[in-house]
């Protein structure tokens, strides 16, 4: 079976920046499988643009290594989502194509920075797409939007063709309506390529299973309290109950490094990006810039115009702490805080096989409620721990809902153990 696929979405949510009204396809396990690819993942012959007006006439001419396994894999790309400029936000609003909104409540974002990608899949225009993750840019917006979501294991899905953001930090993953097509996705994506150094060959090939029974849960306090909306949280409770009646159980657990957490991924984060946009200058890619001038004028300019606001914020952050005299006293910390972050981990993985508690500490905030940056930055504080310590979390709909908004519950597990926390979700749902 092979031939093309017709698309031609009705996107009232603007989760595509670009569609592909006729996508072909072949055979194989995906044949015909319409997927929605988010906008920092290169596809060759289809406009790539980060979200952003640097980026707005780049066309790749090569794949990402994860497209080229969905094209082997007989799947259509039907586009490329929406998201924040870079995968830089948490509402999809820093786009510079308009924000997305969330199919659940129109007046609600749809979380970020993957906001496009969980749209089309939660508004039902297509059933699986890839999204990125850093710091939490797929279990967000699958939270908020009512889908599952999952990061992958730092290793496991190659990010050869990622426009990176933060490269220490990210992984590609999927994200769909159910476990188990998050994970029949998954095992198309996550295949060795030697051109990701950081890459393990572990590929994932595994059928769902809902045993959880002599399963144990570590339940960290950190995830439950301040800051978390207390009917969040209740919600959540309820849904690991469900994971106790079927036989798993709960031990308390506790990742004290968690309160550097946001410190340390901010500045490891900015630093990384403010090296990765440099290479957006105005001459390598995107419009051209004035060359007349002088090149520092030259490169003023076009990233001046081009870039948006938190773009230039984030490059200035991580100029900085990175900078002679600065880094010992910023970057040089943050790396001790992900230490100890990942080594609380690894000692509470000692007691519990996975680990639960809320994805986001709120259900979807409006459009243009929060516009300061550093609540947008503490509503992370959940999810970047997993990113910190490169380990395997999931986001899955819990079965209540508050203020008819869907919550996510968020299952981590051990580096590597991706089947393991998908299981758990898979029983779950
Ligand atoms: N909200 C986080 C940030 O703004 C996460 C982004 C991501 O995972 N790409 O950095």
């Amino acid at each position: 079976m092979a031939g093309t696929l017709e698309f031609t979405p009705d996107d009232r949510y603007n989760a595509f920046i670009t569609t592909c009204s006729e996508a072909p396809f072949s055979d194989g396990a995906l044949a015909g499988t319409a997927i929605a690819v988010k906008d920092n993942i290169s596809t060759a012959g289809i406009r790539t643009t980060c979200g952003s007006r640097i980026l707005e006439g780049y066309i790749p001419p090569y794949d990402a290594h994860v497209v080229e396994l969905l094209k082997g894999a007989g799947a259509a790309i039907v586009g490329k989502t929406n998201m924040d400029e870079f995968g830089m936000g948490t509402t999809t609003e820093t786009s510079a194509f308009g924000p997305t909104t969330n199919p659940v409540d129109t007046s609600r974002v749809p979380g970020g920075s993957s906001g496009g990608s969980a749209a089309a899949v939660a508004a039902g225009l297509v059933p699986m797409a890839l999204g990125t993750d850093t710091g939490g840019s797929i279990r967000c917006p699958a939270a908020f939007c009512g889908i599952v979501g999952f990061k992958p294991t730092y290793g496991r899905v190659s990010r050869y063709g990622l426009i990176a953001y933060a490269n220490s930090l990210e992984q590609i993953g999927p994200m769909a309506r159910t476990v188990e097509d998050v994970s029949r996705l998954l095992s198309v994506i996550a295949r060795h390529d030697p051109r990701d150094s950081t890459m393990i060959d572990r590929p994932y090939d595994h059928q769902p299973s809902a045993n959880v029974d002599g399963l144990r849960v570590g339940i960290p306090d950190e995830y439950f309290g301040e800051g978390v909306d207390a009917r969040v949280a209740e919600t959540v409770r309820d849904a690991i109950g469900v994971l106790e009646d079927l036989g798993a159980r709960t031990v308390p657990v506790s990742i004290p490094g968690m309160r550097y957490a946001l410190a340390a991924y901010y500045v490891i984060c900015t630093g990384e990006a403010s090296s990765n946009l440099a290479r957006f200058d105005g001459i390598r890619y995107g419009p051209a810039a004035d060359i007349r001038k002088p090149w520092h004028e030259a490169y003023r300019e076009i990233r001046r115009e081009k870039f948006g606001t938190e773009v230039r914020r984030r490059i200035m952050l991580g100029t900085f702490a990175l900078s002679a005299g600065y880094a010992g006293r910023y970057y040089a910390k943050a790396q001790i805080a992900r230490r100890n972050i990942r080594l609380d981990f690894e000692r509470a993985f000692r007691s519990a096989d996975i680990i639960a508690g809320p994805t986001m500490p709120t259900v979807a905030f409006r459009v243009g409620e929060k516009t300061d940056p550093l609540s947008l930055y503490l509503s992370d504080i959940l999810t970047v721990p997993a990113n910190l310590a490169g380990i395997p979390a999931i986001s899955v709909p819990c079965a209540g809902r508050v203020d008819g908004l869907p919550v996510g519950l968020q299952v981590m597990g051990r580096r590597f153990e991706d089947e393991r926390v998908i299981d758990a979700a898979y029983a779950y749902e």
